[in-house]
């Protein structure tokens, strides 16, 4: 349904489109649309009234009141004659600024321009009675004098122009605000680019000194890993030698020794065998750490290095208080070396044995994720948690533990921790005083 027009008019000749820009700016008031946008409203519709005036005819105008929706006014202006819409349109596009939409449509029984523009928030709501009451007001009104909408316009542009040198001031106040803040920003950038530039330089002068001192680190630990290599190969041939003395002297065949001097000989035996061990230990840490042990990969059968670990290691279990046990694995095969996985589990076995005065040392392994877990648990003596870490150095035995069988040269768990991280896996321990042990090497099953 069509609303019903606040009022009406027609443009007729030229004084008729001062009278309808009167209306408008009425009409603009009346609906509770604010000061500048009534000038801006009356101002369209005095530019569309005189475009269209110039094309003959007469012109029809109707101001609309929409209250459903978004409160808005609307303009309809019919020309009777079809004109050159796209001509008008081209002639309209500054008009078009001043209010919210333009349509301009051309046909029968011809040229139509409709505009509108939105009422503000706070306008008073548009009732039936208020749109009569306003509709009376309006009919009543009486248009002024070309000379009079001079006055009224004039006041409009001084109050136009005062606004204008007013946005002007603020503007270039702004502008020398938005410079001083600039300059400001510009000053704080250098300055951090500066401290910027000044800690990557020392950054850069530290990562320097820390390449130089990882090279003499690893030039360090080389010649540690070389003298120990050559001093231990030298030494294995003497002591060896001494060995063999020792046993051509104590032979049978050999002339016979006095009593002291045979435990004299034994002495000397056993210590050059002791040190065989400590000579032959070092040989394969030494080995290890310079990088000379490479992994032999292959289809390890784990059940098969299992039985012989069971095989080799129950002679020296031998105390009857102390059940070994080698668990059928729950792995069967695994991707590794042989040779090196077997020496790392002989000798955390043989740790266990010899730390173990009652109870059980148990092998066994699990598959866990990505990973394959070998653990070695015993029921032994245990090692305080400040230690976990320590009895991988070299040389480091727990103070205080006493091994059951053998000796031991405190070479044993860093050997087998390079061995296992030469295989791609980790070894650890848990354990506590009294508690026992376990160690666990965990390797991955795509090494
Ligand atoms: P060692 O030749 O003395 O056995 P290791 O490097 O193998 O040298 O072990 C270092 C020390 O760690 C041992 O001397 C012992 O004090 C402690 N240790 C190793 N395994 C065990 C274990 N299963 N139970 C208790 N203590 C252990």
């Amino acid at each position: 349904m069509r609303a019903e027009p606040l009022i009406r008019m027609r443009i007729r000749v030229e004084q008729d489109v001062f009278v309808a820009r009167q209306l408008g700016r009425e009409v603009a008031r009346e609906v509770g649309l604010e000061a500048q946008d009534q000038t801006r409203l009356a101002t369209a519709v005095s530019e569309v009234g005189r475009l269209l005036l110039t094309a003959g005819r007469d012109t029809d105008v109707a101001f609309v009141a929409l209250a459903s929706g978004v409160p808005t006014l609307q303009v309809e202006m019919a020309h009777q004659m079809p004109g050159d819409a796209d001509r008008l349109k081209a002639q309209l596009t500054q008009v078009r600024r001043l209010v919210d939409t333009m349509e301009v449509t051309h046909g029968e029984p011809g040229t139509v321009v409709r505009m509108s523009r939105r009422l503000p928030m706070g306008a008073p709501a548009l009732s039936d009675g208020r749109m009569d009451e306003i509709r009376n007001r309006l009919s009543s009104h009486v248009p002024g004098t070309p000379f009079d909408e001079l006055s009224v316009q004039n006041q409009q542009l001084i109050v136009a122009l005062n606004e204008v040198r007013a946005q002007r001031d603020d503007l270039a106040r702004l502008n020398a605000e938005l410079e001083e803040t600039n300059r400001g920003v510009m000053a704080l950038y250098h300055q951090l680019s500066d401290e910027l530039e000044e800690t990557n330089r020392g950054v850069v002068a530290l990562y320097a000194e820390l390449d130089e001192k990882s090279v003499q680190l690893r030039a360090a630990s080389e010649a540690k890993s070389r003298f120990l290599a050559n001093v231990s190969h030298e030494l294995r041939a003497p002591v060896t030698a001494i060995i063999g003395l020792g046993r051509l002297l104590t032979d049978e065949s050999s002339d016979d020794l006095t009593e002291e001097q045979r435990r004299q000989v034994e002495l000397i035996r056993g210590s050059a065998s002791d040190l065989l061990t400590l000579v032959n230990d070092l040989l394969d840490l030494a080995k290890a750490e310079a990088g000379r042990v490479e992994p032999h990969w292959s289809e390890v059968d784990l059940k098969a290095v299992f039985g012989q670990l069971r095989g080799t290691l129950r002679p020296l279990a031998t105390r009857p208080e102390v059940e070994f046990v080698v668990e059928e694995p729950q792995v069967p095969t695994l991707r590794s070396d042989e040779v090196l996985l077997a020496q790392v589990l002989r000798n955390l076995l043989t740790n266990a044995i010899k730390f173990t005065a009652e109870g059980s040392v148990r092998l066994s392994v699990v598959p866990a994720g990505d990973d394959v877990r070998f653990a070695v648990a015993d029921t032994g003596a245990g090692i305080p948690p400040e230690l976990h870490e320590r009895i991988f150095e070299e040389f480091y035995q727990v103070p205080g533990s006493k091994a059951l069988s053998g000796k031991g040269t405190g070479l044993g768990l860093p050997y087998a921790r390079r061995l296992v991280g030469i295989l791609g896996g980790a070894l650890h321990v848990s354990s506590a005083p009294g508690q026992g042990s376990t160690f666990t090497v965990s390797l991955p099953v795509n090494p």
